[in-house]
């Protein structure tokens, strides 16, 4: 029996199921949940297990919600073709599955004359992309549909299939798929260790065992870790990058139409000015590499500037008030490319390195991955006549709860969450188990309040389900 390096003993010998699994997927980020809806689709039994009670909980948890078309990939990467598989299938089953999708475009803007140099190379390499219809701008043009953008802007590259989405009812839904087509989570249930007998493993969580032929690996900010510990090897290590973020309130969003993108540069897309799908103007991100994979907290230097430089773009926003600020971590390795790599001999296959455009990727990631499985030997058969759950309706633009009766009474009225959002929220699988876990799933607290006026009730309509309660996190605020 071929032995994994045992990095910590379980805390418990319990069985976390008996039964065994074809795959299972470590991690509940978006490209875990695409994963798990992937695999089960083509009829493989998985499991997925997350270390946190609620999912979403890592790199996922805090991004742009940009549905990039991939124009400014690396030509010819694996990133660009999972980008462009990954759009395409977003769109293949936003009908079915309910997702939302604000095609609003965008424009690489730019602001100094070197900048302009620039758009060239960026329209030929969105053109060697297969994004045909992306065209360069005047000043004057820019102007036309950006109205409120500063005038120092010189010219753009327009790249009208850029789209905000949201990024959490999404990878909500793909997990709901996999769970109602056969798939089973397993949450609080960190992976530590595990033993791989040339058959299976025998994976050891903190909450007991489970047995399964494959193991997925993505752990995003932990992924190169969990290599360590299970494979006694890593060929990359994450480096955390940080972006914080500024959102403005939503009397902003009217002061723009699109997305407005820098000029890249080699680290980072940059700080964009864009609109999120439910009603507000955000500016951010930054992008500032540190070593913990924890630390998700804003500062104020930094988010000054990112206010500074929102105003320098579009000047109205100096008169907006700013609702909140968050911050979220890249799983950043020390290459551009995702570190994707099938490993037959121990039945893994490793999906790290998912940087910046996880979001848009995780359909097309978990498709390339199937066919490294599929190259691996195995068959199965897929689901003839799959389950079709609906994603949350969270989007302005959606046909929300509130305006459908029996909802009985808001919430949280900024967001205007209902008493029945919030309850669908505490039950099933998925049922949130933390504050963070239910903004995620219904947007209580997320508006202008911050959670001020309805704390109190959802304390009520929560108690006794989310650990730490809503009354606790209040007193510790
Ligand atoms: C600031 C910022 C802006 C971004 N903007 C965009 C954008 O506009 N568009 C876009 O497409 N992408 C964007 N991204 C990128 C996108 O968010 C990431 O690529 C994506 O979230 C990575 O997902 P993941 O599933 O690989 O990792 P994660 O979301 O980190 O998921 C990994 C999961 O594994 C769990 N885990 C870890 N170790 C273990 C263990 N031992 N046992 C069990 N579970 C474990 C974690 O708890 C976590 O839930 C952005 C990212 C950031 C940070």
């Amino acid at each position: 029996m071929a032995q994994a390096q045992l990095k910590s003993q379980p805390k418990t010998t319990a069985a976390l199921s008996d039964e065994v699994f074809d795959v299972a997927v470590i991690g509940a980020g978006v490209v875990g949940c695409a994963m798990a809806r992937r695999f089960t689709l083509e009829g493989a039994k998985v499991a997925v297990i997350e270390k946190a009670t609620d999912i979403l909980d890592g790199a996922s948890k805090a991004n742009s919600a940009i549905l990039h078309t991939g124009f400014d990939a690396p030509v010819g990467s694996l990133e660009l073709d999972c980008i462009r598989k990954g759009y395409a299938e977003y769109e293949t089953i936003m009908g079915d599955l309910g997702l939302v999708q604000e095609k609003c475009g965008a424009f690489v803007v730019a602001w100094t004359q070197a900048q302009m140099n620039s758009l060239t190379a960026i329209e030929k390499q969105a053109k060697d992309n297969g994004i045909s219809d992306v065209s360069l701008i005047d000043a004057d043009a820019l102007q036309q549909v950006e109205p409120n953008l500063s005038n120092r802007a010189i010219a753009a590259l327009k790249v009208p299939q850029e789209s905000i989405v949201d990024p959490w009812s999404a990878p909500y839904v793909y997990l709901r798929q996999a769970l109602e087509n056969g798939a089973q989570v397993f949450l609080s249930s960190a992976v530590n260790s595990g033993t791989f007998d040339g058959q299976n493993w025998l994976l050891e969580t903190d909450r007991g065992r489970l047995r399964t032929g494959l193991v997925i690996n993505c752990a995003g900010l932990y992924g190169d870790i969990l290599d360590k510990d299970l494979l006694g090897q890593s060929d990359f290590h994450i480096t955390p990058r940080k972006g914080q973020f500024v959102v403005y309130d939503k009397a902003a969003s009217g002061l723009l139409n699109s997305i407005i993108l820098p000029v890249p540069t080699e680290t980072t897309k940059g700080v964009v000015l864009f609109r999120t799908v439910f009603g507000n103007l955000v500016v951010g991100p930054t992008a500032e590499d540190q070593t913990s994979r924890k630390d998700a907290s804003t500062d104020e230097q930094a988010l000054k500037a990112l206010m500074r430089e929102g105003e320098d773009k579009l000047p109205e926003l100096a008169n907006m008030p700013v609702t909140a600020v968050y911050a979220g971590l890249r799983p950043a390795s020390e290459r551009k490319e995702y570190r994707i790599t099938p490993r037959p001999e121990k039945n893994w296959i490793t999906v790290g390195g998912i940087r910046s455009t996880g979001l848009s990727a995780a359909l097309g990631i978990a498709r390339h991955v199937y066919e490294l499985y599929q190259n691996m030997g195995a068959t199965h058969r897929a689901i003839s006549d799959p389950k079709t759950p609906k994603a949350n309706v969270l989007a302005q633009s959606g046909q929300r709860d509130w305006r459908a009766a029996g909802h009985g009474e808001i919430a949280c009225h900024c967001e205007l969450v209902t008493n029945r959002e919030i309850k669908a929220a505490l039950k099933g699988p998925l049922a949130a188990k933390s504050l963070a876990g239910l903004k995620r799933q219904t947007r209580a607290t997320m508006g202008r309040c911050q959670g001020f006026y309805c704390s109190a009730r959802l304390a009520e309509l929560t108690a006794g389900k989310l650990d730490p309660p809503i009354s606790q996190e209040i007193d510790d605020a």
